[in-house]
Parts: structure tokens; C-alpha cells; sequence
């Protein structure tokens, strides 16, 4: 892989300098496709909301546009980006657990589509501020279904106490804040929304959040009078970062969503009228890379590091999470691996490694490594940390490069500083 989009690495690299986010934009546009169209079905309208906080900018924001699909935001930040980038702020889904006044009313200002209600006093402010006004909402409830799913493992517990979202087991509340929100002229509730983790490889996770949903939306029926006919699943289907992970095809993970959601309507007599996903990771995660520029190389009595001119400031996934990544050095795809090496950042924290051991060709100051499979969590994650800048975002595409989010000089970093 000596290309990315049809660019040579070395003059990426050497063009735009490092350390580089770079976007196959044609990978960008196929992982919409997959989506677009194979969440569809014969007797549900559905809807592909991006999570853009897996990575959130205008240009991103823009393909999400020409897709088609619906933009989750978690913050004025981002809901901003999305206003500047010219986005239709009514297939907005404003998601949170800690929305404060300020971005409820910029929410209601920019015409926001769907508010996420993530708990009772956060509908009460909502409820408070549009009471009298013109504006109109519509809102879906977060609810905590008990299955926390990550990676390869899912339980279904009794997990109640979630930053996120009403537990289904607190019945009574639920209906009580859907009630107050339903009787606001200017607010309409659709339904009920839940999110139970990330990175998930295993597609019974999702069916069986599917049949909570679908239960507890006609429990609430039922029981209680309130017609919700939206159910929103969130997001968090896997990618593939290295040999040791097998994502579940995108049309299979949609197609047993679909089918399961189809059964189970059925069952609550078509109740349901609306299915959403929020993928975020699965559609950026694979089409993104990070270059760095290897720097020194060092033995010590048990490893070889070689260092990066980045690290933890434009990745914080592997300190953070202990994420896993797969690299290479840039021309020398095809030798074989010299050593075992310890890919370490320039950040002053021992934790700034970005990947414990690979196996790697010899590996020589100035060579380009490329880090796969950066593309969610990576740049939107970055820091300052060591007053580093932040990296710039390069898309390219058929041979072409463009810059979508410029690096940072040293006075952008002490701009604000009086
Ligand atoms: C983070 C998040 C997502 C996206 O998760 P991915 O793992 O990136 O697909 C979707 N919905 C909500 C509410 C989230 O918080």
C-alpha cells in the first residue's frame, strides 16, 4: 500500500508535512453507501444518522449531507460545525446527558429536528424554555436497557446506574417525564432511543436490544396510553483496526437489525413506524490514516522504540483505551519484518505509546509510519497537550488531495492567550 486515494504517501507526507490525517474519501463515500442502502426496508422508515463526534467537521459534514443521512450532535461545538457547514438543522438529533440552558436554546434557535431527552430535569428546562415561543421540537426519550455491549463480549444486566439515559426499570419515571414533555403544545415525543456501547462484534447484541425496545415501546402503550412510534438503536458497530478484529458486515448487521425489528413489530401490531441507526466509528474509522514522521530509534535492555513526531495529542485511544492499531512504513511494504518494535509519541507521559509491539521492516529516522484505521476518535479527540498543534486533515480522492481542516502554527496556539 504504497497509495491512499490514489496519493503517494511520501508526497502526502512531504506536501502537508507530519504528523497528517489523511481520509480516503471514496472509502468515506462507500461506507455511506453500505448504509444508505442497506438500511432500508419494505415496511419501516429508516433513517442513517451519523454520530459525528467520531469525527466532526465541515467537509465531513458536508458528505453526510450528500448522502442524504441525519447528523447526531453532542454539544454546541458540534452543532455549530454543522450550522456553518450549511447542514439542515431539522435532520439534526441533539444527543447528551448534560445539555445546558445556552445549547438548548441555541438548539431551538437553529431549528433543531429531534432533541434526545437524556433525563427528568433536562425535559423540565426544555419544556421551560419553549413553553410560549413559536418554536417546535420533536423528542425522542434515552433509555437505559440493561445491555452494555463492547467488543466481543455483551451483558444484559440490571445496570441502572448509567450516566445515560432513564433505566427501563424505572417504569414510573419514564412515563412521568413523557407525559410532562407530551404535554407541551410545541413539543411532539416520537419515541425512545438507546445506545449500549461500542466497537460491538456481535450482531445478537443488537437483536436483543432490538426486542427490549420494541417490548418496552408497547409496555408503554399498553400500559400507560403513550404512543411513541420511533425507535432510535444507536450506534456502535465495529471496525476493523487490526487481523485480530472481524467487524460484522455492514448489509448483514443492517439486515439483522431489520429483520428483527420487522418480527418484533409485528408482534406489537405495527406499532412502530420509524428505525434509526447512529453509526459513527463504522463509517469513518477504516477511511482514515495517521502519518508520522519516525524521528529517533532507541534500544533499551528489552525493547526497540522507534518515536513519532505525534502521539497521544492526535491519538488518545491507545493510552486511553488500550486500543489496538496496525501500521506501516511507507515504501517498504514489501520487505520483511526486521524486529519487534515499541511505536512511542513525543508527549511527556510513559503511557504515550501508540502501539505496544509490531512487527516492522527495519525502521529509520525519517521514514513515514502510517497508523490504519485512525479515522474515529482520533483527531476529534486530540489535545494540546505539550502545547503540540493539532495535525492538518487532508481528503483525497482519485488522485486528488484536498486540506479540510488546516494544521495549527504555533500562534493559532497562544491565540487566545491575553
Ligand atoms: C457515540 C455514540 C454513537 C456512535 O457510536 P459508534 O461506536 O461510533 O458507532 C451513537 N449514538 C450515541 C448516542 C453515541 O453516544
Amino acid at each position: 500500500m504504497s497509495e491512499i486515494g490514489g496519493m503517494n504517501i511520501q508526497k502526502l507526507a512531504e506536501t502537508h508535512g507530519t504528523p497528517l490525517v489523511v481520509y480516503d474519501e471514496n472509502a468515506l463515500r462507500d461506507k455511506l453507501t453500505l448504509f444508505t442502502k442497506h438500511f432500508k426496508s419494505d415496511f419501516l422508515e429508516t433513517d442513517v444518522i451519523y454520530a459525528s463526534k467520531a469525527f466532526n467537521c465541515k467537509a465531513m459534514i458536508s458528505l453526510i449531507e450528500e448522502y442524504g443521512c441525519c447528523l447526531d450532535v453532542v454539544s454546541g461545538g458540534e452543532l455549530y460545525t454543522a450550522f456553518k457547514a450549511g447542514y439542515d438543522c431539522s435532520k439534526i438529533f441533539f444527543h447528551g446527558n448534560n445539555k445546558t440552558p445556552a445549547e438548548i436554546k441555541m438548539a431551538l434557535d437553529f431549528g433543531v429536528g429531534t432533541i434526545i431527552i437524556d433525563n427528568e430535569m433536562e425535559a423540565a428546562e426544555l419544556a421551560k424554555q419553549i413553553q410560549g415561543t413559536d418554536k417546535k421540537v420533536n423528542v425522542l426519550l434515552r433509555v437505559n436497557p440493561g445491555i452494555e455491549a463492547h467488543t466481543h463480549e455483551y451483558i444484559v444486566t440490571a445496570h441502572v446506574d448509567s450516566k445515560f439515559g432513564i433505566s427501563m426499570l424505572d417504569e414510573e419515571q419514564i412515563v412521568n417525564v413523557i407525559k410532562m414533555l407530551d404535554s407541551c403544545d410545541n413539543i411532539t415525543y416520537e419515541g425512545l432511543h438507546a445506545h449500549i456501547g461500542s466497537q460491538i462484534f456481535d450482531k445478537k447484541a443488537f437483536s436483543e436490544l432490538v426486542r427490549k425496545m420494541f417490548a418496552f415501546a408497547a409496555e408503554l402503550k399498553n400500559a400507560h396510553g403513550i404512543e411513541g412510534t420511533t425507535i432510535n438503536l444507536g450506534g456502535g458497530f465495529a471496525a476493523l483496526y487490526t487481523a485480530e478484529d472481524h467487524p460484522i458486515p455492514i448489509d448483514e448487521v443492517c439486515a439483522e437489525i431489520l429483520h428483527t425489528c420487522e418480527e418484533e413489530n409485528q408482534k406489537i401490531g405495527n406499532l412502530i413506524r420509524r428505525i434509526c441507526i447512529e453509526p459513527g466509528r463504522s463509517i469513518v474509522g477504516e477511511a482514515g490514516y495517521n502519518f508520522y514522521t519516525v524521528g529517533y530509534i532507541k534500544k533499551t535492555p528489552n525493547k526497540l522504540y522507534a518515536f513519532v513526531d505525534g502521539g497521544m495529542s492526535d491519538n488518545i485511544r491507545p493510552a486511553l483505551y488500550q486500543a489496538k492499531y496496525d501500521a506501516f512504513i511507507a515504501g517498504k511494504e514489501n520487505e520483511a519484518p526486521y524486529a519487534d518494535y515499541t511505536i512511542a509519541g513525543k508527549c511527556c507521559e510513559s503511557g504515550d505509546i501508540l502501539i505496544q509491539s509490531i512487527a516492522l521492516p527495519e525502521v529509520e529516522t525519517g521514514d513515514i509510519l502510517v497508523m490504519k484505521t485512525t479515522g474515529a476518535y482520533g483527531y476529534s479527540m486530540a489535545s494540546h497537550y505539550n502545547k503540540l498543534a493539532l495535525p492538518a486533515v487532508v481528503f483525497v480522492r482519485d488522485g486528488q488531495a484536498r486540506e479540510v481542516i488546516e494544521r495549527e502554527t504555533y500562534d493559532h496556539l497562544i491565540s487566545l492567550e491575553k
